[in-house]
């Protein structure tokens, strides 16, 4: 440790000397890291941002990919096995291919995702993959272009479409298509987008929305359950549990379709949160550690990295950060206040 009298340091006062890794105090360990690589987004979904979109941030703000890199380079020292570029809309930094070459070629080398949108992936997915992508989960809500136009704001169906396309020829399978179902938008075509993706052997989650969209518009009482998504499906699939023992700290329940050998998954976030199993941690696109896509503080890299922190102050400032992880999100209990920060922002 260099001393040097970082603010963050002193807001973790608690946190123990000589942790070995990335654990918090309630005995979870962090190993996947998601990593927003912009706020920007092409899209405009109606659960993330308004339709205005939001005020990006100055590129003077981000990380740069040299400082982007060594960053995820000390997560991994940290015991981070998986990194997962997310945003905004990852596809959108230009130097993307780039930083994923740079990430295969750390050691032990992590495993790399991409959780995107699909717009431009048709173009992107067989660099990424040679750069060493291993695998990317494709957002999209409905396969009906009037509900995708409602729901993203955009007549970008067919870009997405390609995109999965380029995905699965370039090898980065399964290829996941993850769904968020809103009532009275694209809620009664879930079963069609399930047959849909199993015709393309696509495997398709559906995620309870949150209450992580910028306008702050998020309702419990509208909101579609993984309970209400199960029920329609049933009313067109037989679906079989999978044993819950072959989830691990992956938060979808998944069932066999039409006893299988496909799948489908369901994650309840808010109905039922996973966070006892959460071994997640996340870097913003302006260099914060968040322990938590919920969490109301973070902690700056980006200062100290600038003002010549070593490796060993940024490790532990993402220690303490990870230390003191809440126990669980709180969401619909009195003491929940939604974070500052929308979704696009953290890094979804
Ligand atoms: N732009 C990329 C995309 O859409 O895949 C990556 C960022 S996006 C924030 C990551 C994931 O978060 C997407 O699958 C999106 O559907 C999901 N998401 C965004 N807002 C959400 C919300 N309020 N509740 C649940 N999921 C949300
Ligand atoms: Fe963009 Fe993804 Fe948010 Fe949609 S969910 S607006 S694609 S960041």
């Amino acid at each position: 440790m260099t001393g040097l009298p970082f603010p963050s340091v002193r807001d973790h006062p608690a946190t123990p000397q000589g942790l070995v890794g990335l654990p918090d105090q309630f005995g979870r360990v962090a190993r996947d890291l998601r990593v927003s690589v912009t706020d920007r987004c092409n899209l405009r979904c109606r659960y993330c941002m308004p339709a205005e979109g939001l005020p990006w941030l100055a590129k003077p703000e981000m990380l740069t990919d040299d400082e982007l890199v060594r960053i995820v380079a000390v997560f991994v020292g940290l015991g981070v096995q998986q990194v997962r570029l997310t945003g905004g809309e990852p596809l959108l930094r230009r130097s993307l291919v780039d930083v994923v070459g740079r990430i295969a070629a750390l050691r032990p080398r992590p495993r790399i995702a991409m959780t995107t949108n699909g717009v431009g992936l048709d173009r992107l997915a067989a660099p990424l993959a040679q750069a060493g992508l291993d695998r990317v989960n494709v957002s999209l809500d409905t396969i009906d272009p009037q509900e995708f136009a409602d729901l993203t704001r955009r007549d970008r169906l067919h870009d997405v479409e390609s995109g999965l396309k380029a995905a699965a020829a370039a090898g980065l399978t399964p290829v996941k298509v993850n769904a968020v179902a809103m009532r009275g938008i694209n809620d009664h075509s879930v079963a069609e987008l399930l047959q849909w993706c199993l015709d393309r052997d696509y495997e398709l989650r559906f995620i309870e929305q949150m209450p992580l969209d910028a306008q702050h518009g998020w309702d419990a009482s509208t909101m579609i359950s993984a309970g209400e998504v199960r029920t329609r499906l049933e009313e067109h699939f037989t679906l079989t549990p999978l044993p819950a023992a072959d989830r691990g700290s992956a938060p979808a329940e998944r069932f066999l379709v039409n006893g299988g050998p496909q799948t489908v998954g369901i994650i309840a976030s808010v109905t039922a949160p996973f966070c006892a199993a959460c071994d997640r941690t996340r870097l913003t696109a302006d260099g914060q550690v968040r322990n938590c896509l919920f969490s109301r503080v973070e902690t700056d890299l980006r200062g100290p990295l600038r003002d010549g922190a070593s490796d060993e102050d940024l490790a532990a400032l993402i220690q303490g950060e990870m230390w003191r992880k809440a126990r669980g999100h709180g969401i619909g209990t009195e003491d929940f206040v939604q974070p500052d920060r929308p979704m696009s922002a953290i890094g979804g």
